[in-house]
């Protein structure tokens, strides 16, 4: 059992029961202060830890871990050490934190390795290299599906036997908190029309979920799906926000472009493999049974309960959608298997999304164009407006957490966007 899992351990923090941050996650990020530069932090209760203050003090120099990977304004450095090292350092800490132990004498040091979340800004915490989307949510791709192409030929013949997925784009990926700009593109308002330009009228959010690359592989080799999770640092909470209208006259035939490049959230923790395997369940039964490379044994997904709620301007929002991570068909570890198949190298600080997380039941649609039905049902809002797609002023949240029978919530914090009006 990895020692910072357990459910028993309690820390000297004070943690409260809805927190997302117990001992038992103790994910990974980057924050910085008026006062502080850019440092690798961990999550506890309200706090963050500094992880930087910790290595100074010499808590991980037994482990073998430099010092200064902790001084450093991404987490590549870090995740580069491999997983032996990380792993040690997450119990480390579980050790520096439990109030059982007494050897560490951390508490002492409270005042200087501990920040209220609220106080400090939290940053991108990977610098991103390459970023893939996929699209391996059955309901999602059956529902947009059924809209653009009817009920006969909802999910195209590839889908049930590989995990779609396009390459996106890195340098737009932005961390929970930016601001986001309505994007402005071509688009054509009705079948034969000529294209107009302006500002995205169908601007919609969707709700994914993001593996960060733990481990390089070499061009020319492929991960099996055997040794894929040993590839994978952790998740994040990922907001791949879209322009429905400049996606629609783009697509065809090369897949998303500007649609899509403007923007993307994701959340400021890195939660890892390590902290969510409480909480591994089997995922949907695949049927046809895929070729022997996307075959996979044992439980490959994850118990991960997803929420959005839109905030108006006038700040009365709701909860529009309740979906899980675990109703994604195809897993990371066939995602990862597929991607690399042919040859592709993985890069340490690579992004994997998932696509678009939607459930079964109307209210676990992960995306606008879902819930609204493309526009046809409009989701009333608690000031009386309604939305069929994003208006200016809006704020998207997005939150992620595990919990099971010994009580403990493994969560992933927000990712938060709101929409600024087009220049
Ligand atoms: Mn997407």
């Amino acid at each position: 059992m990895i020692q910072a899992n357990d459910p028993k351990i309690r820390s000297w923090v004070e943690v409260p029961s809805d927190s997302d941050f117990p001992i038992q996650n103790l994910p990974f990020g980057v924050f910085r202060t008026p006062g502080l530069s850019p440092r690798i932090c961990t999550a506890i209760g309200h706090y963050v830890a500094d992880l930087q203050v910790l290595a100074e003090h010499g808590f991980f120099d037994d482990l073998g871990v430099p010092r200064h990977v902790f001084a450093r304004p991404y987490l590549n450095d870090f995740i580069a050490l491999g997983k032996d090292a990380t792993r040690a350092v997450r119990n480390r800490i579980a050790d520096i934190l439990d109030d059982r132990l007494e050897d560490w004498d951390a508490s002492e040091l409270a005042g200087y390795f501990l920040h209220l979340r609220d106080e400090v800004q939290m940053l991108m915490p990977v610098k991103v290299g390459d970023y893939t989307d996929f699209y391996s949510s059955r309901e999602h791709a059956t529902n947009v599906g059924i809209m653009f192409r009817g009920k006969e030929n909802a999910l195209m013949p590839n889908w049930l036997h590989l995990p779609v997925g396009y390459h996106g784009r890195a340098s737009s990926i932005v961390v929970s908190g930016t601001p986001v700009r309505r994007p402005k593109g071509q688009m054509q308002m009705e079948d034969g029309a000529p294209p107009v330009f302006g500002p995205s009228r169908l601007l919609d959010f969707e709700l994914e979920m993001a593996f960060v690359i733990g481990r390089g592989s070499q061009l020319g080799t492929s991960v099996s799906t055997a040794e894929a999770e040993d590839y994978i640092f952790g998740m994040v909470l990922f907001n791949d926000w879209s322009a429905r209208d400049i996606q629609r006259w783009e697509y065809v035939p090369l897949g998303p472009f500007l649609g899509k490049s403007f923007a993307s959230t994701m959340s400021p923790w890195v939660v890892t493999l390590d902290a969510l395997e409480p909480f591994r369940v089997e995922g949907p039964v695949q049927s046809p049974q895929p070729l022997p490379y996307l075959q996979c044994e044992g439980p490959k997904s994850f118990d991960i309960r997803l929420e959005v709620d839109i905030i108006p301007q006038s700040g009365k929002g709701k909860t529009v959608c309740q979906s899980n991570f675990r109703y994604l068909y195809w897993s990371m570890a066939q995602q990862l298997a597929h991607h690399t198949v042919n040859g592709c190298n993985l890069q340490i600080g690579d992004l994997m999304a998932s696509g678009t997380i939607s459930g079964p039941t109307p209210d676990s649609f992960g995306s606008m164009l879902e819930l609204s039905w493309r526009g046809t049902k409009p989701i009333p809002m608690p000031d009386g407006s309604e939305r069929k797609f994003l208006l200016d002023g809006d704020t998207v949240v997005m939150r992620g957490w595990s919990e099971n029978d010994s009580g403990i919530r493994v969560g992933f914090g927000e990712a938060v966007g709101k929409i600024l009006p087009s220049l």
